[in-house]
């Protein structure tokens, strides 16, 4: 896979390359990593690339050509046709099914908008798709883009140490993840569940599989009321919902 990155910080992008299990897989060249400065296809010498809005108001627009002349240059620097993805908050939602889409393919292009944003026209001619980190506004694309290649990296074959580690994550099965435990066996006055100091496997796997239920029906119903479960499902959420019944917390996972 390759995925190259429009920015004007490319040096602030290139650092993931420095860090974790997916700085990791881009040094072992399991994925590539290209940025690419539009300043660089700037017509003017001081490489400004955005200009003030027609009609007025505030702030500045990343301007259009340089954008596409910038766009020309990763099409001529990689041999294959793949989707420019741009950051914005009117996007889509990035969630998990997006993201194994996007690690199924050999790659995209990111371009990464600043100020008010990115020139309309320039939307319109190249950009496929348009994605969403939340609803939130951030100042520029740069750290959806790296979030999104956070998460199509880390589904990758190779990327992560142990690849069952990424389908047993939330959202892979529609369901959030169980509670992780390790040493020591007693913490703040709180001991480890008996259950996973037995050994006993498919006693884990039920117990594991109930609190997965169980937390994505506390806190994220609408995630629930999408999946298909099992009979075995079924009777595992009911026992958890059984032995919550007493148990006053917060059903949406906050904590103020
Ligand atoms: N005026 C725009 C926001 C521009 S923010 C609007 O209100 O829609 C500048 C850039 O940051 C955007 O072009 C986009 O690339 C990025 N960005 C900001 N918030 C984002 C979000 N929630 N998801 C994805 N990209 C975002």
């Amino acid at each position: 896979m390759r995925i190259d990155v429009v920015t004007l910080f490319p040096e602030w992008v290139s650092q993931l390359e420095q860090f974790g299990v997916v700085g990791r897989g881009l040094r072992e060249s399991r994925l590539e990593l290209a940025c690419w400065n539009p300043r660089e296809a700037a017509d003017n010498a001081s490489g400004r690339v955005d200009d003030r809005p027609y009609g007025g108001g505030p702030g500045m627009v990343m301007q259009a050509p340089p954008l596409a002349a910038t766009l020309e240059r990763v099409r001529a620097a990689r041999n294959d046709s793949v989707p420019v993805i741009m950051p914005s908050p009117q996007g889509a939602p990035f969630d998990q099914a997006r993201a194994q889409q996007l690690a199924e393919g050999s790659g995209f292009v990111l371009v990464c908008g600043r100020y008010e944003g990115i020139d309309q026209r320039f939307v319109d001619a190249y950009v496929d798709m348009e994605l969403s980190v939340g609803d939130v506004v951030l100042s520029g694309g740069e750290l959806p883009a790296m979030m999104i290649i956070d998460a199509v990296a880390r589904l990758l074959s190779g990327v992560l140490g142990d690849s069952r580690s990424a389908t047993q994550d939330s959202f892979m099965n529609g369901l959030l993840d169980h509670p992780h435990y390790t040493r020591p066996p007693t913490f703040a006055g709180r001991d480890v569940p008996e259950v996973l100091l037995g050994g006993d496997h498919a006693r884990i796997a039920r117990w594991r599989e109930k609190q997965a239920l169980g937390a994505t029906w506390r806190r994220r119903p609408d995630l629930l009321a999408r999946c298909t479960l099992s009979d075995e499902q079924k009777a595992l959420l009911e026992a958890y919902i059984a032995e919550q019944a007493d148990v006053s917390g917060p059903a949406d996972g906050s904590y103020d």
